[in-house]
């Protein structure tokens, strides 16, 4: 094209469409994307050159095949990138709902892979050759560790939950005490859930303390259910009564009534060797008397999403057969990254190590410290002198309803608006740099609060440290 660079083009120098595609430049393209997607990254591209034509706005070296490629590998790249992305999880929340809960051991990950590309005897009973049953795979593992006779995987435990009140209390009546009726995060709230299941709610007691005696005063002819529901996300503290699972089993015995109890968070081990807060594990749960516990498989398990029943052989027996079970089953996936995950915990010595759950709910505050003490004059640059960044003592959370009471003593990075306090100028450059933050190429998301942006380094593993680093001097603020 003879036209100098500042000479604009007009609408009638745009080329067709069939011959910019022939463009050698644009080849490499069409090879990478294919022509469907080229063609029409190359008529978006057209529209908007014609619209600043008629401004009188387009340069006429936009049109030359080098410009076009360089603009068309732009856009076609952005719209290829994948929605869901890996981020920097600083929240300070180990297992955080939206950012995806628990991460999987390199084990289960290879497994999930070979899921993925190989066929696999997911409903096939190798030793016989017949049909099996994808339960098989893993209700071995899960009995033994946690003492239960039988156990189903579904979906998560909401449809864990579910399924168990429609198999064994539908049109009959559940039995729940008024402080355990709990509201999760994103609307699984049990009297909703009950109601779905087509079981009758009977709320027992009060807010804040629930009797023996309410239990067998609501007993009756309609009774399907004992039901007690873990209070994940919140405390009753203070002039509190609770029945516990042994005694409310032993009320249901002699009237023949099973007792559910969801546990959410369910763990399968005493944290407390891990100097964590101390939690029911299922096992005791199982041991107390309840006929099924329910629990997901990606709060303190460590595991995929999923939903856990375990208990009596008769009742799981039961959930198996509703039909319902069919539309809330697990795929080949869960199954394939259940089941190593499960494995880990036959070597509990080994587990701090192994279970990336674990291993980050366990790194000790003083490693953290020394993190963020190495972390700060590398980050300090990038930020200029409108920011400050300095190491501070924090509290972790263990998250997704597990241990809603206990904070987990961490340290991580603050960073403040050098000057201006609390002017509502320093509360919008606290904004700007959150946003930015969000930018990056993998988002790091943080918290705001206190006059600083909080990250808390706990989800920081010294294996992700280089990354970290390396993309914050793309920071732009
Ligand atoms: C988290 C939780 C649920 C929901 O579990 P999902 O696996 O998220 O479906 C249900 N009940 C309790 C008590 C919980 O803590």
């Amino acid at each position: 094209m003879a036209e100098s660079a500042s000479v604009p083009a007009g609408a009638a120098d745009i080329p067709s469409v069939d011959r910019l595609l022939s463009l050698p430049e644009l080849q490499p393209l069409l090879a990478l994307h294919g022509r469907t997607q080229v063609t029409a990254a190359l008529r978006r591209q057209l529209d908007q050159y014609r619209a600043a034509a008629i401004a009188g706005k387009l340069p006429a070296h936009a049109l030359g095949g080098r410009a076009l490629a360089d603009a068309l590998g732009t856009a076609l790249a952005t719209a290829s990138q994948p929605r869901l992305r890996a981020v920097f999880n600083l929240t300070g929340t180990v297992l955080h709902t939206n950012l995806g809960r628990a991460l999987l051991p390199d084990s289960a990950v290879r497994e999930v892979v070979q899921a993925l590309t190989t066929p696999a005897n997911l409903e096939f009973d190798l030793a016989t050759g017949e049909r099996g049953e994808r339960d098989d795979l893993v209700e071995d593992l899960l009995c033994e560790l946690t003492g239960a006779a039988a156990a189903t995987v579904v979906n998560n435990n909401a449809a864990a939950v579910l399924l168990m009140l429609n198999t064994l209390a539908q049109r009959r009546e559940v039995v729940v005490s008024r402080g355990e009726l709990v509201e999760i995060g994103g609307a699984f709230r049990i009297p909703d859930i009950m109601q779905r299941a087509g079981a009758r709610l009977v709320e027992i007691g009060t807010t804040n303390r629930t009797h023996p005696r309410d239990y067998a005063d609501a007993i009756g002819p309609r009774t399907a259910l004992l039901m007690k529901v873990h209070c994940s996300n919140y405390q009753i503290t203070g002039f509190t009564c609770s029945v516990g699972v042994d005694k409310v089993a032993a009320l249901a015995r002699p009237h023949g009534l099973p007792v559910a109890v969801d546990l959410g968070s369910g763990t399968l081990l005493d944290l407390t060797r891990w100097q964590l807060p101390s939690e029911t594990t299922v096992r005791e749960t199982i041991a107390a008397g309840a006929d099924l516990v329910t629990f997901s498989g990606d709060k303190l398990l460590g595991g995929p999403q999923a939903g856990l029943i375990v208990g009596r052989a008769d009742l799981i027996r039961r959930i198996r057969k509703n039909p319902l079970k069919r539309a809330l089953r697990v795929g080949k996936l869960t199954l394939a990254a259940l089941e190593p995950v499960l494995r880990l915990y036959r070597s509990p010595e080994l587990l701090a190590d192994s279970l990336p759950t674990l291993r980050l709910l366990t790194r000790p505050a003083h490693k953290l410290e020394a993190q963020a003490l190495r972390l700060c004059p590398l980050l300090q640059p990038a930020l200029g002198d409108a920011y400050l960044v300095a190491a501070a003592p924090m509290l972790s959370q263990i998250g997704s309803g597990a241990l809603p009471g206990s904070q987990l003593p961490s340290h991580g990075l603050t960073i403040a608006v050098a000057e201006g306090g609390r002017s509502a100028g320093a509360g919008r450059r606290l904004q700007r740099l959150e946003a930015a933050l969000r930018a990056l190429p993998r988002p790091v998301i943080g918290r705001v609060g206190e006059q600083a942006l909080w990250l808390d380094l706990r989800c920081l593993e010294e294996t992700d440290e280089a990354a970290f680093t390396a993309q914050w001097q793309a920071l732009r603020l």
